[in-house]
């Protein structure tokens, strides 16, 4: 049984470097990554990048208020849907979506994908539904979709064999989650927001952007150990990084 894992860059964001590092200043332009994973019994996204309205009219879907601090870059064709339809994967027969977390660079395209069950750790989805509808980050217009949801507490195989695992690395939200991929090419760990730059777990420099400091700082430590073991690490946001990751339709794993 072979198991395929694919990356793509569905766009760019312009943000303050203190989200992903704290203490520091300036602003840092970073990838949006998703990734697929073809496996015998479904074709699963791993975060689904940013919301199609975006590209058109940004300040209609986020409000000014973010706009001061946030950029854009997002064209037609950088989305998810596009990128899958070059490897001949039509987004209607994505079967899972499953989300690192509900923030809107990370689910904001979970629509593109109609069919699809989203999976989503339990404490994250209370969260979020939660929030006031105007919050920054979270924007129910992108998760809040009527497509079924799997919400998941803790670890969580999806296919029942290993090779796709939900672990669980609350930190940066209350119920982020990053996925293991055991691939023909070796295990990966996507850590979707639990570590966005390679310095930041070579160094422990925390982000800014945290909902628990002590949780960011052990979810690290255990990327450390598994990185120890062999695992490739998918840094979250790194720009460096990611210039070296190659992209749907070649295969990363
Ligand atoms: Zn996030």
């Amino acid at each position: 049984m072979t198991v395929e894992l694919y990356a793509y860059t569905c766009g760019f964001l312009t943000i303050p470097q203190a989200f992903l590092l704290e203490h520091t200043t300036g602003r840092i332009t970073v990838p949006i990554p998703a990734y697929l994973i073809v496996h015998p019994k479904g074709r699963v996204l791993f975060d689904s990048g940013l919301n199609l309205r975006t590209q058109i009219d940004p300040e209609a879907y986020i409000g000014a208020e973010s706009l001061r601090y946030t950029t854009f870059h997002f064209r037609a064709g950088e989305e998810i849907s596009a990128r899958l339809q070059a490897i001949a994967v039509a987004p209607e027969d994505v079967t899972h979506v499953v989300n690192s977390h509900l923030h809107y660079d990370h689910a904001g395209g979970n629509a593109q994908a109609p069919n699809a069950e989203v999976i989503v750790q339990q404490r994250e989805w209370e969260h979020a539904m939660a929030l006031p509808d105007d919050d920054v980050a979270y924007r129910k217009t992108d998760f809040d979709t009527g497509q079924r949801v799997r919400r998941v507490c803790g670890e969580h195989d999806l296919f029942g064999d290993g090779t796709v695992t939900c672990l669980p690395t609350y930190g940066h939200t209350p119920g982020h989650q990053s996925l293991r991929v055991q691939t023909g090419r070796g295990e990966f760990i996507l850590c979707g927001d639990a570590c966005y730059l390679r310095r930041s777990l070579e160094t422990l420099h925390l982000p800014g952007v945290r909902a628990d400091r002590e949780a960011t700082l052990s979810v690290l430590e255990r990327f450390r150990t598994m990185q120890e073991r062999g695992a490739r690490i998918m840094f979250g946001h790194d720009p460096e990084f990611w210039k070296t990751v190659p992209q749907g339709p070649r295969r990363l794993g």
